[in-house]
């Protein structure tokens, strides 16, 4: 998808976008570019690839979910920072904590940050399980499964969880149970020209429950 391409699809789903914001994803994209030998980002560099398979089917979540009804938000497994950075750029108001056990991915971030001069964002490297923040969403695009996910960031999501994938996957009743989830939002949609399928499911925590999330070991041998 060229950048025309990718403004034209923006305004299908009635997403605005500003002159400045395009200048900022015209820099991310080229930073990107030129640093993804060194730190090791992503398979899918080219303008096409990052417009389409990074850019839109980041913010694509916004048709779902509305990112203004929270103040902070977690992605976890951020990579070369999808979608954390692309919601940061279009929601400037939102705290975005970015979380990723890879160091050099962080480092990438760092820079990128000061690049793009964003300011209420911070980088965390470390592993899901060690995190020690709360916000009021987590987000996760193509990281680990459904219960994994939900079990281990239990402690950090205090409203809502927003999962981004590939083909649908089964959830257990067990887990919406044990973890009082509701599912608010389920969607199967086509990325555009590509036509690849996406998922999104949305829960929302209807309240905490004090027995989880449980161990790190029992959650990996017996997951929900
Ligand atoms: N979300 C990004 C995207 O959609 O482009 C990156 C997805 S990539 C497939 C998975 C990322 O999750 C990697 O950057 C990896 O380092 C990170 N990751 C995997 N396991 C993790 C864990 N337990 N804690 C934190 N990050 C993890």
């Amino acid at each position: 998808m060229r950048e025309d391409e990718f403004l034209q699809e923006l305004k299908k789903i009635n997403i605005n976008i500003s002159d400045e914001q395009i200048n900022m994803l015209k820099i991310y994209k080229n930073y990107l570019q030129s640093q993804n030998e060194l730190y090791n980002l992503t398979a899918l560099i080219s303008d096409e690839d990052i417009y389409l398979k990074h850019f839109y089917d980041s913010i694509v979540v916004s048709k779902y979910y509305n990112f203004n009804d929270i103040k902070s938000i977690t992605d976890i497994g951020t990579g070369a920072g999808f979608p954390g950075v692309i919601i940061k750029i279009f929601f400037s108001n939102l705290k975005v904590y970015l979380v990723d056990s890879n160091g050099k991915k962080i480092k990438f971030l760092n820079e990128l940050i000061k690049l793009l001069n964003l300011n209420q964002i911070v980088t965390i490297n470390s592993r899901i399980e060690d995190l020690n923040i709360k916000t009021d969403a987590v987000i996760a695009r193509a990281v680990g499964s459904i219960s994994y996910l939900s079990e281990l960031s239990y402690n950090v999501y205090q409203k809502d969880l927003i999962l981004m994938r590939g083909r649908k996957e089964e959830i257990s009743q067990n887990l919406l149970n044990y973890l009082n989830l509701k599912i608010i939002k389920q969607e199967e949609y086509l990325l555009p020209v590509s036509k690849d399928i996406r998922n999104i499911i949305v829960f929302n925590k209807k309240m905490h429950n004090v027995k989880y999330p449980r161990k790190y070991v029992l959650i990996k041998k017996q997951p929900l």
